[in-house]
């Protein structure tokens, strides 16, 4: 049988698009067999593709899609502790598990996530403020190294493979397995709260009055200028108490799971997003949210997932693809670097239809994990080329001057220069992935681009 295919593979961004030989096993001995088969070239992990870059890409190397590892190995309802494979989907998890009152413990906005893959961005979600990271929930980690051993590692033993591996974008090895701890939840209900936001000072003032609700974000008008710079729709909720009931009329109240709604059948023409349909958009999504706060017991999917409703909504950037931009800056009375970063995204005219702004609690991971404690900003650009790319280096030296850091599972296009002086852990993770992998077997894209894997194998 043919192992190898090749195949073009790009993140969710669809830029860049790259060519590799892939193969997708079923088994963990395919996976093993795929190691021992890659002859000269490297290797990396594609869980889903939902990393908006390069994360998950490996021009001319050797790729495995680890989708079809989806199965789930023990349960102990007990506690809630899940051992599964790695191309387990948080969807799959959802799926199975709500039936029996439990509820993955982190989530991100979208469900159609592996596990390997939220492990190896160390993902966040809106919960971040009370219970950290997914990884934070992870108690150990089945790992193929680069030598061709199996080697389970957790926060006691082998310690430093395990920090590297939380969030080393699949260059540590290939994670097979992972043990998740589930949390108890009444039902698919979400007890939640939107509060129309006038600017930014007031996004902070709810933010610190927020701190009661599990779960926080909000949606922000990166259009507006002046003293309604930062305006927006803050959203916080919980899992909801037994006995609640869905607020009539309100979306997903009646569906059992998120299925999309409709599909974007095509690449949208690349005009479609341009300065005024970016303004109408902000405008419209703004006013939607009359003034005060709406309270309202909503299913869990649109509280989470909301843009999964609609398939491929990624395809309505265009051909060209789309640019995302997420920085997390440390705490600051003053929020100046959110207020430079809003008002050169303004000046530029490079606005964001999707931006998303949220406060990160105090939990930080070593190695290459992104969250830290501050404010976190998520900006999805179309694709304009240059103009774009000359904007998200001012912002990063915004980024780096306030002392932060952007999310490299939704980079494409940082400079290793820039890469280095954010991430000040990084001689620490390259020095244990070098004990690990002496050969840089794995590799990445990314990794080469910001000079993470070598050209040693
Ligand atoms: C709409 C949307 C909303 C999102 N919201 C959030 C959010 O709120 N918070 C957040 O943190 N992220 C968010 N993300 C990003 C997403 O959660 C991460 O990029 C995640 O890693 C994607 O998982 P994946 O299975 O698609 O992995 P891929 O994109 O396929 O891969 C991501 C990385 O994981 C590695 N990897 C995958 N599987 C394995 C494995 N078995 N072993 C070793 N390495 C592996 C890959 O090599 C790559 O480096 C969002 C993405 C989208 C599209």
């Amino acid at each position: 049988m043919e192992r190898w295919s090749e195949l073009e593979l790009h993140g969710w961004g669809r830029y860049p698009r790259l060519r590799s030989a892939c193969t997708r096993p079923e088994r963990v001995s395919e996976v093993h067999a795929a190691l021992a088969d890659r002859g000269a070239d490297p290797l990396l992990a594609h869980g889903l593709g939902r990393s908006y870059g390069d994360a998950a890409l490996l021009e001319g190397g050797k790729v495995v899609l680890t989708r079809r590892l989806d199965r789930m190995l023990d349960f102990d309802p007990a506690t809630g502790w899940v051992r599964c494979e790695a191309g387990v989907s948080i969807e799959d998890l959802v799926n199975t598990f709500l039936p029996r009152g439990f509820f993955p413990p982190v989530v991100p906005g979208t469900q159609f996530v592996t596990l390997g893959g939220a492990i190896a961005n160390d993902i966040h979600g809106k919960n971040h403020h009370v219970d950290g990271t997914f990884c934070d929930h992870i108690r150990r980690v089945e790992l193929l190294t680069a030598a061709g051993a199996v080697v389970v590692c957790d926060a006691d033993h082998e310690p430093e493979l395990f920090w590297a591996t939380v969030g080393g974008l699949g260059l540590t090895g290939l994670i097979l397995s992972c043990e998740l701890k589930l949390v108890p939840v009444a039902g698919p209900l979400i007890e939640m709260e939107s509060v129309r936001v006038e600017n930014l000072d007031h996004f902070f003032a709810v933010s610190a009055e927020s701190a009661a609700f599990t779960h926080t974000v909000s949606w922000i008008d990166c259009v507006a200028r002046g003293k309604s710079m930062g305006r927006g729709i803050f959203m916080r909720g919980r899992h909801a108490a037994a006995g609640a009931q869905a607020s009539p009329g309100v979306l997903g109240g009646v569906i059992d799971a998120v299925s999309p709604l409709m599909q974007v059948p095509m690449d949208a023409p690349n005009w479609l997003m341009n300065k005024l349909t970016m303004r109408l958009f902000n405008e419209a999504y703004y006013r939607k949210q009359p003034h005060g706060t709406t309270a309202q017991i909503s299913h869990y999917a649109p509280f989470f997932f909301p843009l999964d409703f609609v398939r491929d909504w990624n395809r309505v950037y265009g051909d060209r693809g789309l640019l995302q931009y997420q920085l997390v800056v440390p705490p600051d009375p003053q929020h100046r670097a959110i207020r430079q970063v809003l008002e050169a995204i303004t000046e530029t005219g490079m606005g964001s239809f999707l931006a998303v702004i949220k406060e990160f609690g105090d939990r930080a991971h070593p190695g290459l994990s992104f969250p830290q404690p501050g404010v976190t900003l998520a900006l999805d650009f179309p694709n304009h080329g240059r103009p774009l790319l000359d904007l998200l280096d001012r912002l990063d030296r915004v980024v780096l001057d306030a002392g932060g850091r952007v999310y490299l599972g939704k980079d494409a296009r940082l400079s290793r220069a820039a890469f280095e002086q954010m991430y000040p852990d990084l001689d620490r993770w390259r020095g244990v992935r070098d004990r690990w992998d002496p050969q840089h077997v794995f590799q990445s894209s990314l990794g080469r681009r910001l000079g993470l894997s070598g050209v040693r194998r």
